[in-house]
């Protein structure tokens, strides 16, 4: 039912004719295979061979055209992992006239997305990798709506998570194993190649160590909002209406509503004593606490819990991206094993420290062996090190930190982030107290101002000589345009004066539009005057034209 692709829709000698003649356009943007995504008209895809192709005619496109610079190393990554060897795409190339050797191509009428997956199995992976940059992408390019065709070429079946990708669009996504179901010769009327990368906050380490991206472009805003159309399209409902509500009965009520929530995984990286855990969290925050695991309940069901927590406390792992669904104001607790540093494996704190996240974030870490389980006979995915030679296996076990490495099969960090833990209550509550100096609150929180100032309108400087060695400098400018319209709880200017020929300057902070300069100020000297406004201490404008004053 689901792979019907109804060429009723479409004329297909019209189709043909057009392939035919016209060929394969295709038109990109980005300028390095790691930035770019492709959109075309009339790809094909070659079951057989498992191959794209595109085929030549007069009036063929192909923007880039690259020459052979295309296999160096590729015209384009099709998953959002940045530059990964695996993760390539590319085509083949036929002239339009091998058509009339080759099977009837049969056509995809949809509007499709062709993309990898990444690694489908791991429900981090899932959102952050593949789910949130196809929301993205389909967002860049409207004819990628409701209605599109979502292709996923890794290679992998449908996996654990395939009803998160079914949320994307209205039409069934298939799989590279299905297309062949379509016959020898597949072309998509149109297709987009590729994924956007740019809400992606976190690189897996597979040439430096792994941490937050080097250059982040994603901020709280367009996470939350990808988590709210994710709602939707799951019929969950948030508790914002209650929110909005002021009133103090109404906070009384709220305050009673307010919960914890523990994310329980059930076969690896246990809780131990999690009963124990969850008193104390109750009795911490006078709360009640509920548990979720994906082992028990359907996903939509935990967002459902999630959207309305005040904390999330869980061990780092893959579960802990649904802190995504958390609501402003409300605190995500991680937890990590014995010798694993917090501070290493960060891409949940990446995530909830994104500006406008609007989440508070701790961690803990086991730094009592004897509060570890630990698991050297499993197998060695699973963290099991009895493979290795005596004097390594012994050397691990002797750590207690796991140095820095690469991404993905250093055997140390598996045997230690696999341990079970017993928690440690007195120091969780220590951490918890150090960490959460504010209480977290849902209601208080309301999402941080982020427009930022224009730039000072009409600049001036006015110069004055007083004696052989005094001058005065005086820089005066009117408000941002943009000010008149908002409400903004303090405008400071920052001016920096450097005399010409310097490479240094001297930056000053005020409140007013003007101000007269005399100290460091020298007669018949050459100052270049820069003027910005700063809205609430960190919101920078950007700087007015430069001024160049001669005293
Ligand atoms: N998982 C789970 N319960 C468990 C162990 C794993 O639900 O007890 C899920 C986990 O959320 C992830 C997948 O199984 O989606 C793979 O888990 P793994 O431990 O390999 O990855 P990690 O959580 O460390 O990213």
């Amino acid at each position: 039912q689901s792979q019907e692709l109804s060429q009723a829709h479409i004329d297909y000698h019209v189709a043909l004719q057009a392939l035919q003649e016209h060929g394969t356009r295709m038109v990109c943007t980005g300028k390095m295979h790691t930035d770019r995504v492709c959109r075309f008209d009339y790809l094909c895809y070659c079951s057989e061979a498992e191959e794209f192709v595109f085929f030549h005619s007069n009036s063929s496109v192909m923007l880039p055209n690259l020459g052979s610079r295309r296999f160096q190393p590729a015209l384009l990554d099709l998953s959002s992992v940045e530059d990964h060897n695996t993760q390539y795409f590319n085509f083949l190339e036929l002239p339009a006239a091998a058509l009339k050797f080759m099977p009837k191509p049969v056509f995809v009428p949809d509007v499709t997305l062709i993309l990898n997956r990444f690694n489908p199995d791991n429900l981090m992976h899932v959102f952050h990798d593949d789910l949130i940059p196809a929301f993205y992408t389909m967002k860049q390019y409207s004819d990628l709506d409701d209605e599109a065709r979502l292709v996923f070429m890794e290679g992998w079946s449908e996996g654990p998570h395939f009803d998160l990708y079914r949320l994307l669009s209205s039409k069934q996504p298939l799989l590279k194993e299905q297309l062949k179901n379509f016959g020898k010769l597949m072309c998509f009327t149109k297709s987009y190649v590729g994924l956007s990368k740019m809400t992606t906050w976190y690189q897996y380490g597979f040439v430096q160590p792994q941490g937050p991206k080097a250059n982040m472009l994603v901020s709280g805003n367009e996470i939350r909002q990808f988590a709210r159309a994710l709602m939707e399209k799951m019929n969950i409902t948030t508790n914002v209406e209650k929110e909005k509500d002021g009133g103090s009965a109404e906070d009384e009520k709220e305050r009673k509503d307010d919960y914890v929530v523990v994310f329980s995984r059930s076969t690896t990286r246990l809780i131990l004593n999690e009963a124990e855990l969850i008193m104390a969290l109750a009795q911490e925050f006078q709360m009640r606490v509920v548990t979720v695991s994906l082992e028990e309940q359907p996903f939509p069901s935990i967002v459902q819990v999630i959207s309305g927590a005040s904390v999330l406390v869980s061990m780092h792992g893959a579960q802990l991206i649904t802190s995504l669904f958390l609501p402003r104001g409300a605190a995500l607790v991680e937890l990590f094993p014995f010798a694993v540093n917090p501070e290493q494996y960060t891409p949940y704190k990446t995530l909830a420290t994104l500006p406008g996240m609007d989440l508070h974030y701790v961690s803990w870490r086991n730094t009592k062996e004897e509060n570890t389980i630990t698991h050297p006979d499993r197998p060695w995915e699973q963290g099991g090190i009895a493979h290795l030679e005596k004097e390594e296996q012994e050397r691990i076990l002797e750590s207690r930190d796991v140095p820095r490495h690469l991404c993905c099969r250093n055997p140390e960090w598996l045997f230690r982030i696999y341990q079970d833990t017993l928690v440690d209550i007195p120091s969780f509550l220590e951490a918890l107290k150090e960490g959460l100096k504010t209480k977290p609150s849902v209601k208080k929180s309301k999402p941080a101002s982020t427009v930022h100032p224009g730039r000072v309108r009409q600049p001036q400087c006015q110069t004055s000589v007083q004696t052989t060695n005094e001058a005065k400098l005086t820089v005066s400018w009117q408000i941002p345009w943009n000010l008149k319209y908002l409400k903004v709880r303090e405008v400071k200017y920052e001016v920096w004066i450097q005399e010409q020929g310097e490479n240094t300057y001297m930056p000053y902070i005020l409140p007013q539009q003007n101000y007269t300069f005399s100290e460091n100020i020298k007669p018949f000297t050459t100052y270049l005057v820069w003027v910005r406004c700063i809205f609430n201490k960190n919101l920078l404008g950007p700087f007015a034209d430069v001024l160049m004053c001669r005293t």
